[in-house]
């Protein structure tokens, strides 16, 4: 990574725990990523946005802050980036997917907290993500206790708003949810000082739409029984679309689906004919959380497929861009972010709908069902999402985890012989 410890202490950072950070990354990315064999060559563009992951960006959002623009951090993908990006500013994600934040987060949360919540919370507090440092604003959500809890601690280090969240998908919670994107529109035109107008939505919801319809793309790609890109390659895809430049990642991403369609024209795979295909469902796997494609792919099987925050429910669905008016505007955003089936919704049949159709659709042969330890809305949902596979005949592995490697072995043996298992 090229110098950036001047832009790193301007931002206030702790440098030395962030040199211990910065020193496992490279590692973990050549053991995960660059050891794989006949990777698509499109990837080189991932893999220079992860080495120089607290460069490249953020140097970008502080050129943006610099010109006068605001920087806006998420933590969800119910929050709508098209606001954002309509009064001219920046939305970035802000989910922290890294053990080496958690110690931190658990200073001031209990240890009985997902470590998602702990991880974020943590890389604010110990000083050592850029992105946590530059963002002006943090966008919260009311989507799960734990994150309720962790934006009022987080909200006394810097300013925080947070969007109320129905919990059913009634026609009155759409056109709640309608009420908090406008309440939403109305803080950050006050906070940018920038409006918001028909004009201006319109080409964010274009932006973010294109950004969709090239990941939907790429996914497109992993249904072919010949497999153009590994699961880690798609799931490192799936990550950086959350704080890369939108325009940007959707050139490049086009880009990559160019070579795979043509990969698969020749025939082209990353794994021999008849590896078995497995997708994943359950709680996000934030940057650089890899741990569970790692086992899945050097165990003889392919991660096809994520029903995920970090996959399928990013950019299923398009916003309608045929409304000319704010309020049309708005409640099209609405009625599309209203259609992701987070277990944060009850009744949440939707998500098994999902998750049963995407098994068809990219021939699934298992699915395994992930839980990030102390995520209580996934770990009760897994049971009828778990129940639903079974009657249906699609073999599941319920798993928990959560951002250490202590359990690394003994997931290797459970995976390895649910892989084993398929194949008998
Ligand atoms: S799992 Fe639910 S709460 Fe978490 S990011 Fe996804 S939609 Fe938001
Ligand atoms: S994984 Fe579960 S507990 Fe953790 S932030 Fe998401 S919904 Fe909340």
């Amino acid at each position: 990574m090229a110098d950036y410890r001047k832009m790193w202490g301007n931002l206030g950072m702790d440098l030395e725990t962030h040199d211990q950070l910065c020193e496992v990354l490279p590692q973990a990315f050549e053991d995960v990523f660059l050891s794989q064999k006949n990777r698509p060559e499109a990837m080189d563009y991932y893999n220079f946005v992860v080495a120089e992951i607290h460069g490249v960006r953020p140097a970008e959002l502080i050129k943006h802050q610099e010109n006068g623009g605001k920087v806006f951090g998420t933590f969800c993908v119910y929050v709508p980036d098209e606001i954002v990006f309509a009064a001219d500013a920046i939305a970035t994600g802000l989910c922290g997917g890294s053990q080496f934040w958690v110690p931190e987060g658990e200073k001031v949360l209990p240890t009985s907290t997902c470590p998602l919540i702990k991880a974020s919370v943590g890389a604010r507090l110990d000083k050592t993500c850029p992105f946590f440092r530059i963002a002006d604003m943090y966008v919260g959500e009311t989507t799960c206790d734990g994150k309720k809890k962790a934006w009022e601690i987080l909200g006394e280090d810097v300013p925080m708003h947070i969007m109320d969240l129905p919990q059913m998908k009634r026609r009155k919670d759409i056109k709640a949810w309608a009420e908090e994107i406008t309440e939403f529109k109305d803080v950050v035109e006050k906070f940018t000082e920038n409006k918001v107008t028909a004009d201006k939505l319109s080409a964010a919801i274009k932006l973010i739409n294109d950004k969709r319809r090239a990941l939907a793309r790429l996914y497109e790609c992993r249904k072919n029984e010949c497999l153009p890109i590994s699961g880690r390659d798609a799931l490192i895809i799936s990550q950086i679309a959350f704080y890369d430049d939108p325009a940007r990642f959707t050139q490049m991403t086009s880009k990559l689906c160019d070579e795979l369609e043509e990969r698969i024209k020749n025939n082209i795979s990353v794994v021999p004919a008849g590896t078995k295909r497995i997708m994943l469902t359950g709680t996000p796997l934030a940057i650089p959380n890899w741990k569970i494609h790692n086992i899945v792919e050097t165990s003889g099987a392919a991660v096809v497929c994520e029903e995920m925050c970090t996959g399928t429910r990013y950019f299923e669905n398009l916003v309608d861009e045929s409304q000319t008016t704010l309020e049309g505007q708005i409640e099209a955003l609405s009625e599309r972010y209203m259609g992701i089936n987070c277990a944060c919704f009850t009744p949440n049949h939707g998500r098994i709908d999902d998750i049963i159709c995407l098994a068809k659709e990219y021939k699934v042969d298992g699915i395994i069902d992930i839980n990030l330890k102390f995520c209580s809305l996934y770990d009760v949902e897994g049971f009828t999402v778990e129940r639903a596979l079974k009657d249906a005949g699609i073999p599941v592995l319920g798993i928990e985890t959560d951002y250490t490697d202590s359990d690394a072995e003994q997931l290797r043996t459970r995976i390895g012989a649910f892989i084993e298992m398929l194949g008998m």
